[in-house]
């Protein structure tokens, strides 16, 4: 069978031609800026940058000119696709697949230019700018010698996290497009702007989406999957001190800077970021602007254990009573708010869900690894909206950075976890 697209034409199409089709998509995707931004995000500007549109609506051709039916995307740049059921699977259940269409802001990410180490040594990779990939240093990589490695050249991030995703998703809908005689249920495709800003689910247009269960394509390592997240919490702490002309400023001045670094020295040292793993909890200053007269503070503070985060909360509640006592006439105040729950709860409420995955997982010849997510994804988002998404394996590593790296047969083996979850959800 011959698929012809705008992008490339295929004899179309085995197995074996799956690795090129996932390493062509990402090196693709990979070159054109995506890049969202904090702060136009934080701002309300949504999505946040205009490249993001541009690319929703390239993709969203991609899949109409590979032959997906139902393709839209809506004022926000959501990209909504349908696979339709097999003649006769028409009501099995339908699941969604989603990936996020833009690339963190924590290292360059415009002019990326991938670099393709085919049947790699294992060999240090030497990238432009003194960075390097070290196999001694990073043990997933040693895993993969013989791999077709991807990398960017050095001078910006990969952009694997989530186009590796994105590769999948849509090589997926290619090849059960070219395939009719493969049966399964109503599939359902979610690209989303912005999940990098935190802001990925602010306008998912839920009504839209038929399925009660999705999976986002946008985790790291071959056969990881991740159903835990933190629970994660935002805490504005405004210090209100007393300004006064420093020569006569004994016994009236109050100094608001003074009193947000004794808060910041209140906290646990033992419980922030740099010091905890696995399944630890922390507080995290993460911003302080002020003067002697007002000074705010942000501090993030997470923990997988709701008990445990209401208990981190009372705490800022009661350190912030200690320094009001320590600087007499300053006065503190804390607006908390929560960021994204941990998924885990409405996961075990239905369990079908994460069980399918694992089958999956098996079924294309890894075994499943749980991994608690220290962090939020679209999929957390999406849980606490109702529709329970636990997050599937990419092949990536070391997102956000310039050392970015992605694996071609990890990759391949995402595709075999899609198909493999697609026939589950078909029986
Ligand atoms: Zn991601």
């Amino acid at each position: 069978m011959t698929v012809r697209t705008k992008y490339r034409t295929l004899i179309f199409m085995n197995r074996t031609d799956i690795p090129e089709l996932l390493l062509e998509r990402l090196t693709r995707y990979a070159a054109i800026d995506t890049q969202s931004n904090m702060e136009k995000a934080d701002s309300l500007v949504f999505p946040s940058t205009d490249t993001q549109i541009q690319f929703a609506r390239e993709i969203a051709e991609e899949l109409r000119s590979i032959g997906v039916p139902d393709v839209m995307v809506d004022e926000n740049s959501y990209v909504i696709a349908r696979i339709p059921a097999s003649p006769g699977k028409e009501d099995t259940p339908s699941f969604g697949l989603c990936a996020h269409l833009d690339t963190a802001s924590d290292a360059p990410g415009s002019g990326v230019k991938p670099r393709i180490h085919r049947n790699w040594s294992g060999e240090s990779i030497v990238l432009q700018n003194g960075f390097i990939l070290d196999p001694a240093v990073d043990k997933a990589l040693g895993e993969c010698i013989g791999h077709t490695i991807i990398t960017s050249d050095g001078t910006t991030l990969l952009g694997a996290d989530d186009k590796a995703g994105l590769s999948g998703i849509m090589t997926l809908a290619q090849y059960l497009i070219a395939h009719p005689e493969i049966l399964h249920g109503p599939v359902e495709i979610l690209f989303s702007p912005d999940e990098e800003t935190g802001h990925g689910m602010d306008k998912v247009p839920l009504s839209l989406l038929r399925s009660k269960a999705f999976y986002t394509v946008d985790g790291g390592h071959a056969g990881e999957i991740e159903a835990e997240c933190f629970n994660a919490w935002k805490a504005e702490v405004s210090f209100s001190g007393i300004a006064a002309h420093l020569g006569s400023a004994k016994g009236r001045m109050v100094n608001a800077l003074a009193m947000a670094a004794a808060f910041v020295n209140a906290l646990p040292a033992r419980e922030s970021p740099e010091t905890t793993e696995g399944y630890e909890g922390y507080f995290c200053p993460l911003d302080i602007r002020g003067s002697t007269e007002k000074t705010d503070l942000l501090v993030f503070i997470r923990d997988f254990d709701r008990e445990q985060m209401t208990r981190r909360l009372e705490r800022l509640d009661i350190i912030a009573r200690s320094i009001e006592a320590s600087f007499p006439g300053g006065m503190v105040t804390i607006k908390k708010t929560c960021q994204y729950l941990n998924m885990k709860q409405k996961l075990d409420e239905h369990p079908l869900i994460l069980e399918r995955l694992c089958t999956a997982v098996v079924r294309a010849g890894l075994e499943p690894v749980q991994k608690p997510i220290r962090g939020g994804t679209d999929g957390s988002r999406l849980t606490e909206m109702g529709i329970p998404t636990p997050n599937i394996f990419t092949g990536g590593h070391n997102y956000h950075s310039r050392t970015e790296w992605a694996s071609l047969e990890h990759m391949t083996q995402m595709f075999d976890t899609l198909v493999e979850l697609t026939h589950i959800w078909g029986e």
